[in-house]
């Protein structure tokens, strides 16, 4: 491809509008424009990166088996009634009516029409089982949405539905796709680390998420250096060391004692106070779940872990109580909440609490706390792991300190067992003919969102560093000197041979400055750049620059294809 003929718009300026980096280089670069808020453009440079990721999607989903078709965007509102889903989406679904009146929806995911082919088309046993998968737009109507394409309203995303007998089966079905996934990501040669993770509202039972690894990921991970254990910190086991959770604390328990303590509001007003560590603390939070009052308590060095308390308590709603809530319920603002004198409430304390003795607690009095709380004398709770996982904690699986590290979720797969196939009625008859439920599992990728992370995690001051199996190009020839017929008629040469062998070219043969040229070549970061100036060719020469290393090399002409062909199956 001749870069002068190509719509490929580069700025040397950032865009004021972007914040993160993969959305400044993909403005830049001349990958992607905005239309409206969430809502971009895919130029063409910017769409070869989505097909080269599409495809490598595509191909290890059909080799697992799965078959791939095409759903419809616009989905009657019938359907999202009948799995319930219409009125829990909530303002992200995107709603419309046609000119009958009829509602419809833009589909932000497919559960429920894909649910419904398949109760109308699968009869028996022998139909089972089946994978079915589309790479489609989807829409969201983010109440903010930010950082170009990684949070968009309208998205490119690959989703895939699989349906099984039972759930034995459709653990071989979740076992397949957690093996392509990794095989997906790993041949898109980013770094990346699979994570337990919190099915949200999606439902069902049990997850995992795929993280591109990059110090701008939203999500924390906690993992183990001993690689048997990885979740999302939403979720991540909260396991301290016996000798802490124990503590080192005397047997005796002191008197408890109120003590003032005026305008304090913060845990390290209230430790400078009372000269303590936060680890003799107990911070007492009052939520309300549903319409049921909690009060949840951990350590004062902890931080409550809202998912976790909402999953224990089974609840569809839960958060903190406002300020005249804790005021009623307290007799006091917040801030002086504590478990002592409120039995008539449900009080879960996290299980780091468990073994704290002489402990502090708000006293349910403005400007006063208790000292030398003890449980079972002075106050009574339930105990679980209600708190994120944070540096300290332990391996649940083998011990080791937990490491802790950011990335991007770009993949999810979900075992939903028959939670739309019971709304909506999805049977088959098995052996015996009788009629059971389909069990099923769903399993999406970001298409857009793996682009942008990848170049998130592969970017220097220049520009992006893409990896060769994504890069839009693999090889940028550049001639310096487009008035020298043999300078050009070299690169046209080489750019022929390398297309016959499969290996992309973008020939840079614009009439303006080298300098704009290497900048534009660092910006968009294809693997490989060769250049040809008429200095070195007299010398017989040609450059051969590695983008990701910035090392170079200058061999004969004759060898570039070779060299190129070599370079690129060790990039
Ligand atoms: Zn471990």
């Amino acid at each position: 491809m001749h870069y002068s003929r190509m719509l490929l718009p580069t700025l040397k300026e950032t865009p004021a509008e972007a914040e993160l980096i993969s959305h400044k280089l993909m403005l830049r670069a001349g990958m992607i424009r905005k239309l409206a808020a969430g809502i971009y453009s895919y130029l063409p440079i910017g769409y070869r990166v989505i097909r080269k990721i599409e495809n490598i999607i595509r191909q290890e989903m059909n080799s697992a088996g799965a078959q791939e078709l095409l759903l419809p965007v616009l989905n009657p509102a019938e359907l999202w009634r009948e799995s319930g889903r219409w009125e829990l989406y909530g303002a992200e679904l995107m709603r419309l009516k046609d000119r009958h009146g009829r509602d419809f929806c833009l589909g932000p995911t497919h559960e429920e029409v894909i649910t419904d082919l398949v109760r109308r088309e699968v009869r028996s046993y022998r139909d089972l089982p089946l994978n079915l998968y589309q790479i489609q737009t989807k829409l969201r109507d983010e109440i903010r949405p930010r950082f170009g394409i990684m949070r968009a309203r309208e998205f490119i995303m690959k989703d895939a539905y699989s349906f099984d007998c039972n759930d034995h089966d459709a653990q071989i079905s979740y076992q397949q796709m957690y093996e392509a996934y990794n095989r997906i990501f790993e041949r898109c040669g980013l770094t990346f680390r699979v994570v337990e993770a919190d099915s949200g509202s999606i439902g069902g039972s049990f997850s995992h998420e795929f993280m591109i690894l990059a110090d701008s990921g939203e999500e924390r991970i906690a993992y183990c250096p001993n690689a048997d254990y990885s979740a999302n910190v939403e979720r991540a086991l909260a396991v301290l060391p016996d000798s802490l959770n124990s503590g080192e604390a005397p047997s005796v328990l002191a008197p408890l004692e109120a003590v003032d303590t005026p305008n304090i509001k913060t845990v390290d007003e209230l430790c400078a106070f009372l000269s303590c560590a936060p680890e003799n603390l107990v911070k007492t939070l009052i939520l309300k779940a549903d319409d049921q009052i909690i009060l949840a308590l951990v350590r004062g060095d902890h931080e409550l872990n809202l998912i976790k308390l909402k999953n224990l308590l089974s609840a569809d709603q839960l958060e903190l109580a406002d300020a005249d809530t804790v005021m009623q319920i307290t007799n006091a603002p917040v801030g002086f909440a504590g478990p002592v004198g409120m039995n008539k409430y449900r009080i879960i304390a996290d299980n780091a609490v468990k073994n704290m003795i002489n402990f502090i607690t708000g006293a349910n009095k403005t400007d006063t706390h208790y000292i030398n709380v003890n449980w079972g004398r002075d106050a009574v709770c339930e105990y679980a792991d209600i708190r994120v996982a944070q540096a300290g904690d332990l391996c649940p699986k083998c011990a080791a300190a937990l490491n802790f590290c950011k990335g991007i979720e770009v993949g999810h797969i979900f075992k939903l067992g028959a939670k739309y196939s019971k709304a909506l009625g999805a049977v088959f008859l098995d052996e015996a003919g009788r009629q059971q439920t389909i069990i099923m599992g769903c399993y999406g990728i970001g298409v857009g969102r793996t682009m942008a992370a990848a170049i998130e995690q592969n970017y220097d001051q220049n520009g992006i560093i893409w990896p060769v199996a994504i890069a839009p190009y693999h090889v940028l020839i550049m001639p310096l000197d487009v008035d020298n017929e043999q300078v050009m008629q070299l690169a046209e040469d080489i750019c022929q041979q390398l297309e016959s062998l499969k290996i992309e070219c973008l020939l840079d043969d614009r009439d303006i400055r080298p300098g704009i040229k290497f900048k534009d070549a660092d910006l968009i970061g294809i693997p490989l750049r060769l250049t040809i100036g008429k200095r070195d060719l007299k010398k017989g020469l040609a450059e051969i620059k590695i983008r990701k290393s910035g090392k170079s090399d200058k061999i004969s002409p004759d060898n570039v294809v070779s060299y190129i062909k070599n370079a690129l199956t060790l990039l």
